[in-house]
């Protein structure tokens, strides 16, 4: 089966098992099936997933890389600092591959911190933790992260994080392409919830290293 539409996307996404006990220190809550689905979709359609190389940094149980996979990247790397997100993720990549006939040999998995991970690649898509439980801007490490590996960046952070994106990316000679807002539905997982579902505004950015003057001229 190839995905040829991203509903078929979103639908398989829905698919994949989440985080078996999320940890409330690390921040483990996978991304909505369907916001997976419109952000990677969107960058299928500005050609930067197929055949590309892709890491997914903080990838929990990989539901963002998977929907790469899926839309036919050339190599996906799923970057945790948990060992026990990163076994669900690799049963999602497995699930998938059966579900599309596809015999992974492109697919590495690193129990690493995002700080330490260097390898480049083409694109980085991340949702990293939104720094609610721990110190304020955990996701600083990994934006810092991300600009080191590729050139193009999609990266979910709260809404109001929006000034330090912004200020981030310039800081660091990358400029925000495009945004997409979301009302991120995050199920009841930690004992602390007490609703069902809450809603948290987040924003996806997707960053593009500034040209130097030189590049250009070339
Ligand atoms: N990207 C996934 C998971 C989001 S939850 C998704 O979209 O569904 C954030 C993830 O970041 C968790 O899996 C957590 O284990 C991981 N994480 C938190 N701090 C990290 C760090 N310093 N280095 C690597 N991974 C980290």
């Amino acid at each position: 089966m190839t995905i040829e539409t991203k509903k078929q996307l979103a639908m398989i996404l829905s698919k994949l098992r989440g985080f078996h006990k999320p940890s409330e220190r690390l921040e483990q809550y996978a991304t909505d099936s369907e916001i997976a689905a419109e952000t990677i979709w969107f960058a299928y359609y500005l050609g930067e997933i197929k055949d590309k190389s892709i890491v997914d940094l903080g990838a929990g149980t990989g539901v963002l890389g998977c929907a790469c996979l899926a839309l036919g990247a050339k190599k996906v790397t799923f970057v945790d600092i948990d060992e026990e997100a990163l076994r669900v993720a690799r049963e999602n990549v497995s699930f998938l591959g059966q579900e599309l006939g596809q015999p992974w040999d492109n697919v590495t998995f690193v129990i690493k911190r995002v700080q330490d991970y260097i390898e480049k690649a083409d694109i980085v898509v991340e949702n990293p933790p939104f720094g609610i439980q721990g110190t304020e801007h955990a996701d600083r490490e990994f934006l810092a992260s991300a600009f080191k590996i590729a050139p193009v960046v999609y990266s979910f952070h709260k809404l109001e994080s929006e000034g330090f994106v912004k200020a981030f990316s310039d800081d660091n000679m990358f400029k925000i392409t495009h945004f997409w807002q979301f009302d991120f539905p995050i199920k009841k997982t930690m004992d602390f919830h007490k609703k069902r579902i809450y809603r948290v505004k987040v924003g996806c950015w997707r960053l593009e290293k500034e040209k130097t003057p030189a590049a250009q001229d070339l």
